[in-house]
């Protein structure tokens, strides 16, 4: 198994409802590799579709040289600005806590958030997310043991 220092956060800076497919490919047209590999681990489809497009396991290329020790999700869109969907924002939630679990060192964060990162990638504050995430899955623990 992989150590995983970093779960890293993107968006794919394409249309909202570009088919994960023609993402992989454009990015391994893009590139050399020996091995074909996709960008990222998990890609995230406007109504909330989830597509685990490499093992966990394998080294994907979302961040120049920090790809050893990263697992990469994106959500599909962010071609112009921050249009993600509620069942974009729900699913990575979801993601986030499971993979979160699996990895309680890993730290959570976006790509631009790595030194030298020009790319307004991904087009919103990745921590802020997960401290909401968080918050949220705080509350509704509460909310549990009160009912209990
Ligand atoms: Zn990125």
């Amino acid at each position: 198994m992989r150590q995983i220092k970093y779960i890293v956060l993107h968006t794919t800076a394409s249309k909202l409802g570009t088919d994960h497919r023609n993402i992989i490919k454009y990015f391994i047209d893009q590139h050399n590799f020996r091995t074909p590999r996709p960008p990222y681990h998990f890609m995230i489809g406007q109504y909330g579709q989830v597509w685990e497009c490499s093992p966990i396991d394998n080294i994907t290329y979302g961040v120049a040289n920090k790809n050893r020790n990263s697992i990469h999700i994106a959500t599909i869109g962010g071609l112009i600005s921050d249009d993600r969907t509620s069942f974009q924002n729900r699913e990575l939630a979801r993601l986030l806590l499971r993979l979160n679990k699996k990895f309680p060192d890993a730290q959570i964060l976006g790509h631009r958030d790595f030194p030298n990162v020009r790319k307004s990638c991904p087009r919103y504050d990745a921590k802020a997310f997960w401290d909401q995430v968080l918050l949220i899955n705080d509350i509704q623990k509460f909310k549990k043991n009160e009912t209990n």
